[in-house]
């Protein structure tokens, strides 16, 4: 459980990046002025302990609400190990209230500082990303891409297909044009990869899993139809490996744009969305598909970048072949 984007834009939002100690107040965000990149010097600190064993870490809350926006203050690091250093001056009421008082400092010297706009952002990609379980995603869709048969269980269907219709149904926030495509590419991809593998797939024994039929394989021998059938088949497993590393791809390129663009921390202690690919026999290869940024730059300026798929999908790499 890691701190979500949304209580990290309510949290640096409300406190104007300003630590919220009164007797400091500096401000934890720099510009540098060699790049223009944003230095942040500012602490998410839990005001009940992340652990029941820390500071202030006896409470009935929860792991996930501890790492709640109601839960943290922001502090610089300074005021951060002072404040966990004596917890005895600093107890749970008192930091609580510290904070209401920063904020109603902020809004009433600095005027609105957090953005509603954004902050609906927030609330956005932290939903997506549950919807699409980033953190299962390996599990989830590597078998699409399984040199044996390629399978996907029911309940990552049912899933997916009610990720897409969250996307389509959307009304999405102003601004972040760019991630509002991506996202809504991620849809397209979706939709393209759930009506292509049940062109021709059917339940296993149990019901559990989805697999992608050998149809190929007929019951009385023709050899067109069977050449036929096999390329076809062929290509419709070629088409859904494809699918699947750009998806991935598209779903890597959202977290690097959502870092950029709203939550610098975003995803840092879970990484990238990988795929395990089998190998030789008994070897598994992890792999972590995303864009050149040659290929990210395209991305952006196209106007319909789900249609370019078609165009650009036999050169992106790495690219699995049947
Ligand atoms: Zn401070």
């Amino acid at each position: 459980m890691a701190i979500s984007t949304l209580s990290r834009k309510l949290l640096w939002g409300r406190a104007a990046s300003h630590c919220a100690m009164p007797s400091c107040r500096r401000t934890l965000a720099h510009q540098s002025g060699l790049n223009g990149d944003a230095v942040l010097i500012g602490e998410e600190a839990h005001i009940v302990a992340k652990s029941p064993d820390g500071p202030r870490g006896e409470s009935p809350l929860s792991p996930e609400q501890r790492d709640e926006y109601s839960n943290l203050i922001l502090l610089c690091p300074t005021d951060h190990a002072l404040i966990d250093k004596a917890p005895e001056d600093f107890s749970v009421g008192f930091l609580l209230d510290m904070k209401a008082k920063h904020e109603a400092w902020v809004k009433g010297t600095l005027g609105a500082a957090s953005n509603p706009a954004d902050e609906k952002w927030a609330a956005l990609v932290d939903d997506l990303t549950a919807r699409l379980s980033l953190d299962t995603w390996h599990k989830d869709v590597s078998a699409v891409l399984s040199g044996g048969e390629a399978s996907m269980s029911v309940s990552t269907e049912e899933r997916l297909r009610a990720c897409l219709h969250w996307i389509a149904t959307r009304p999405w926030p102003k601004g972040h044009d760019d991630l509002r495509q991506l996202i809504e590419t991620i849809g397209h991809l979706i939709n393209e990869l759930l009506s292509t593998f049940s062109q021709h797939s059917d339940r296993d024994r149990l019901g559990a899993r989805l697999r992608f039929k050998a149809f190929y394989k007929i019951p009385v021998w023709d050899d067109d139809l069977y050449a036929s059938l096999l390329s076809e088949y062929k290509e419709g497993r070629q088409y859904l490996a494809d699918l699947v590393l750009e998806l991935t791809r598209y779903v890597n390129l959202f977290s690097d744009v959502v870092r950029d663009e709203l939550d610098p921390e975003f995803r840092d202690e879970e990484g990238y969305a990988t795929l395990i690919i089998e190998g030789d026999i008994l070897r598994f290869d992890t792999y972590v598909p995303r864009f050149t940024q040659e290929e990210a730059s395209v991305i952006s300026k196209s106007l319909n970048p789900f249609q370019d798929f078609a165009k650009h999908r036999s050169a992106r790499a790495p690219r699995f072949s049947w």
